[in-house]
């Protein structure tokens, strides 16, 4: 045995994906570090940094940790019958978690070493294995390391008084004052994350919230549906990149009785592999034309929270409008509405930017885990500035060693987001790491 075989594999961020890959090569026998900030080290952004009225999107039953036993969460909080189905806090998801993470410590003792750290820098040493530095000074080295590390949002995107780049960064909200009248960029998930916030913290002002085609996502089907499968006529524009077409199919079947959202559930799984037929053209015309429509369809919420914004657009405290923001200076916002050629001020003493983070190519360059690797030459950014480049499974080309799971894989497959995609990615590159 060559003394690398007893490195751990390193798992750099310990969101959801980072402990779901974990907790899979520990049951393979495998030896792991996971290392993440301990602001919310194994639970992640959207369930350690969200707020009790923040509901999850996904049904309790179809939560789990593994992709062997998706109703492990609806199991654990001991919820029966239609319960299972329900919309749970997505705090009490991370509670879930850290409970997963206290058995795996549990079960596997030092064969499991958790590091609550920021990671400073990553790169490759003259002995090509991965060094990663971590702030306590320490650096760690392996053969094998996953990058896990979310949207890899970093401070290129910074809060100030008046504009919220960080939506999700603790405290984000907490200087708003009452009655102050808010702009928020965006209308889908992140969007109606802030208003409920808001709301939680006793905030009165107007809210308007703006995008191009003001679109809000769609409700989750209640009683749940089956997905609809896709007609062949609809499969083969989508197989051809023929996305006019495949618009045009998609209404027909609408048309037909079918539901938007049951479409797209019959659609996503096969996501990964139309993506990866399409050429960069098609890829960005999706993203252009029928990006905010899939998503709308596609990321949906629970009809407890849309009553919530019903009530506040009745009340008149919120707007969801079409239309550009163009700049914010003195308490004002200068808009476009949609339709409309003269430009328009509103009141807003703070801008909430929920846009999520894929203007923002920049971040990977600038995050400390990723700055080096991709100066160095041994990560590119794909060529959309979703993620970084990988291979069907997650592995970076020439970097031999270095994986990717989760949101950075986006370029790659498109559809790298939601729980049931995140843990199968992670038994799946369990299964290869476990056969180095
Ligand atoms: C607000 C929100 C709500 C969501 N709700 C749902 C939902 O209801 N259902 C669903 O299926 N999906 C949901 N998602 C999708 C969600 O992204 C995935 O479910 C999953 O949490 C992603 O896990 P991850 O490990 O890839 O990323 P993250 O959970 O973001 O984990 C990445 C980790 O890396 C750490 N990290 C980053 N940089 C460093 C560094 N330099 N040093 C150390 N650590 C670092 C971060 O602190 C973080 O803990 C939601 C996403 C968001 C943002």
């Amino acid at each position: 045995m060559d003394s690398t075989d007893t490195l751990p594999v390193v798992i750099a961020g310990a969101g959801f994906c980072g402990l779901a890959l974990a907790a899979q090569l520990l049951e393979r026998g495998q030896a792991v570090a996971l290392i993440g900030c301990a602001a919310n080290y194994g639970r992640g952004t959207a369930y350690g940094d969200a707020r009790r009225e923040h509901l999850l999107n996904v049904p309790a039953d179809r939560m789990g940790l593994r992709a062997d036993a998706p109703a492990a969460f609806a199991d654990w909080l001991g919820l029966q019958d239609d319960e299972r189905r329900r919309f749970r806090p997505r705090l009490e998801f991370g509670d879930y978690l850290m409970h997963e993470l206290d058995g795996l410590r549990a079960r596997y003792g030092e064969r499991l070493r958790c590091i609550e750290a920021g990671i400073t820098a990553i790169s490759r040493g003259t002995d090509a294995r991965w060094h990663i530095a971590i702030d306590s000074g320490e650096t760690l080295e392996s053969d094998r390391l996953v990058l896990s590390l979310g949207a890899a949002n970093t401070a290129s995107k910074t809060n100030n008084g008046t504009i919220i780049r960080q939506p999700w960064a603790r405290d984000a909200l907490s200087d708003i004052d009452t009655n102050a009248p808010v702009l928020i960029l965006g209308t889908a998930l992140t969007m109606i994350d802030m208003v409920l916030a808001l709301q939680a913290q006793g905030h009165r002002g107007a809210i308007t919230a703006i995008s191009r085609r003001g679109r809000l996502p769609l409700l989750h089907p209640e009683p749940p549906l089956p997905p609809t499968p896709p007609s062949p006529a609809l499969l083969a524009a989508l197989e051809a990149g023929a996305l006019r077409r495949a618009l045009r199919e998609f209404r027909k079947t609408i048309d037909a009785g079918a539901a938007p959202a049951t479409l797209a559930d019959g659609l996503r799984a096969l996501i990964p592999q139309l993506w990866r037929g399409w050429p960069l053209q098609s890829r960005k015309r999706f993203l252009r034309h029928l990006r905010p429509w899939w998503d709308s369809v596609r990321h949906r919420v629970p009809r407890e929270v849309f009553a919530t914004l019903d009530h506040l657009r009745d009340e008149g405290r919120l707007q969801i409008r079409a239309g550009n923001f163009i700049d914010h200076e003195n308490g004002d916002a200068r808009v476009r509405w949609r339709g409309e050629r003269h430009e328009a001020a509103i009141p807003a003493s703070v801008v909430i930017d929920a846009t999520g983070w894929d203007g923002d190519h920049d971040r990977y360059a600038a995050h400390p885990a990723l700055s080096a690797l991709i100066a160095d030459g041994h990560l590119r950014i794909d060529p959309l500035g979703l993620g970084l480049d990988c291979t069907a499974d997650g592995s970076v080309p020439g970097a031999n060693g270095l994986h990717l799971i989760g949101f950075l894989r986006r370029g790659e497959c498109w559809e790298s987001t939601a729980v049931p995609e995140l843990r199968a990615q992670a038994a799946a590159l369990a299964e290869r790491l476990a056969a180095y």
